[in-house]
């Protein structure tokens, strides 16, 4: 019988299982649902990446893709119909909104006893696979990593010989939205793939040293391609394989940061609005005038500290951040300015073009404290210390901050101590670190002793 492969976020033809089943059941339908409850929410920049990531598909597909926009627990079943299809395959989704929507949809489909089948999902690992040995979730990376590895995840799988497709009427792929001078890499599997072949000749040999400095090209830029499904975390897994060494251990390592983030989500779903550990997440933040004067101090890249300014702006310029300046903003937002990190991960969903409510709630959490961090008391990051370690030239901070790029080397980081004052144009700083310091500890305290 026909088949229905209802592609979401898998946009590949290459080592995606549930392809496979859907066209060794028959001749199959290509079908993206572009789902107004998703589509509306997201931002510009993932609006515009999946446009593009689809447009490819749809031309891999040699135009056969069938894009259909509407609720999907009505469309993929009016699209079973319309084919006469026996089944609707997928990679399973594991996330909070993808988990409700296909229970629906598999009810729709009950109804025209066509079964919804789930082969696969966007981690090497499924989320709730990895357990302790009481059968627990694990709330700490590093045990979570040592299972997940020993988990193990299957070799890839090739692509279908001479697939054969069903051609339907399509709504086409939805039009990009304006990006406001917003620069994206390109989108899509041959892109992805370009991306990692060019980058495991280039930069995975130096990962291990060069992935914490954001002045390099220190790490793949494959997160958006990951987050669409344009490459599974599987086919670099068993390339990795081949480049063994401390680089690919790491590597290895942070894609399972990926699969960690997932896991915690799809155990604890609420934690998407809400504090995995309760306690320090009854952290005092500041609201009111002047918390949303900081915030936007921090949105627009002005708080006066150079690489937390440069990060907000790398943001709106190519909607992407470094991993170690997402860290130093975010801690940012949330320790020296004691904004709510559940405010800060919004606007980077809005933002980000890899943005994943996984990984970017487990990343704010981390940093608030409020999540997966073993030490979460403590930690305040120092912007300036942050930057020189890390951008020790201050090439970084000059790609971003144009009012700063009259100041050399690494005294960039402190323009406040340049001899002539502060360059024309650049704010003053928002608050003391130091003091804010202090304030963010007392908190964090307060939350502990319950005072
Ligand atoms: P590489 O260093 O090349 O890593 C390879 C891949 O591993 C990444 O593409 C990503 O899929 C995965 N990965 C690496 N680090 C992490 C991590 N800490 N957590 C989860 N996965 C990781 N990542 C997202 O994909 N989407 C988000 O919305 C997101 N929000 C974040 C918010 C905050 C506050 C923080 C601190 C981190 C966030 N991250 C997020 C994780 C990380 O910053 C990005 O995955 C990484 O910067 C992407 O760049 P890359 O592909 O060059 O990474």
């Amino acid at each position: 019988a026909t088949a229905v492969m209802w592609f979401r976020r898998d946009l590949r033809l290459r080592d995606n299982p549930a392809l496979r089943a859907a066209l060794s059941a028959g001749p199959a339908i290509a079908l993206f649902v572009v789902d107004p409850a998703l589509w509306g929410p997201a931002g510009a920049p993932r609006r515009a990446w999946l446009s593009r990531s689809l447009r490819a598909l749809d031309a891999a597909l040699d135009g056969r893709l069938v894009v259909r926009h509407g609720d999907p627990a009505e469309v993929v079943p009016a699209v079973a119909r319309e084919a006469a299809a026996g089944s609707v395959h997928v990679a399973a989704d594991f996330g909070v909104l993808g988990r409700r929507r296909d229970a629906g949809v598999e009810e729709a489909l009950r109804g025209l006893d066509v079964p919804l089948v789930r082969t696969g999902s966007p981690y090497a690992v499924a989320p709730g696979t990895v357990l302790t040995k009481q059968g627990e979730p694990f709330r700490v990376f590093t045990p979570f990593s040592r299972a997940w590895a020993r988990e193990g995840w299957p070799p890839p799988v090739h692509a279908p010989r001479a697939p054969r497709w069903v051609e339907l009427p399509s709504d086409g792929v939805p039009a990009e939205p304006e990006l406001d001078g917003m620069q994206l890499p390109e989108a899509g599997e041959e892109a992805a793939l370009a991306r990692w072949r060019r980058w495991r000749e280039r930069g995975l040999g130096a990962y291990a040293d060069s992935r914490n400095r954001p002045d390099l090209d220190g790490t793949s830029s494959l997160s958006a391609h990951l987050k669409y499904g344009e490459v599974h975390p599987r086919t670099l897994l068993a390339d990795l394989a081949k480049h063994p060494g401390e680089s690919a251990d790491r590597f290895r390592t942070e894609l399972c940061w990926r699969d960690f983030y997932a896991d915690v989500l799809w155990h604890a779903p609420h934690t998407a609005r809400a504090p995995l550990n309760q306690q320090v997440g009854a952290i005092r933040y500041d609201t009111g005038p002047a918390a949303d004067a900081a915030f936007a101090a921090w949105a627009q890249g002005r708080t006066g500290y150079p690489i937390v300014d440069a990060g907000m702006r790398q943001l709106r310029a190519v909607g992407w951040v470094h991993n170690r300046v997402r860290m130093i903003v975010a801690s940012f937002l949330v320790k020296d300015l004691h904004v709510d990190w559940l405010r800060g991960a919004r606007h980077f969903m809005h933002w980000l073009r890899d943005g994943d409510l996984a990984s970017n709630n487990g990343g704010w959490q981390w940093v608030a404290g409020t999540g997966t961090d073993a030490a979460p008391y403590f930690r305040v990051f120092n912007p300036v210390t942050q930057g020189k370690s890390f951008d020790p030239d201050g090439e970084y901070v000059r790609r971003y901050v144009p009012e700063l790029r009259g100041v050399a080397g690494g005294a960039v980081h402190e323009p406040w101590l340049l001899p002539g004052g502060l360059p024309a144009g650049y704010p003053e700083r928002v608050v003391d670190h130091g003091e804010a310091r202090a304030e963010a500890l007392r908190r964090y305290e307060e939350t502990r002793t319950g005072a």
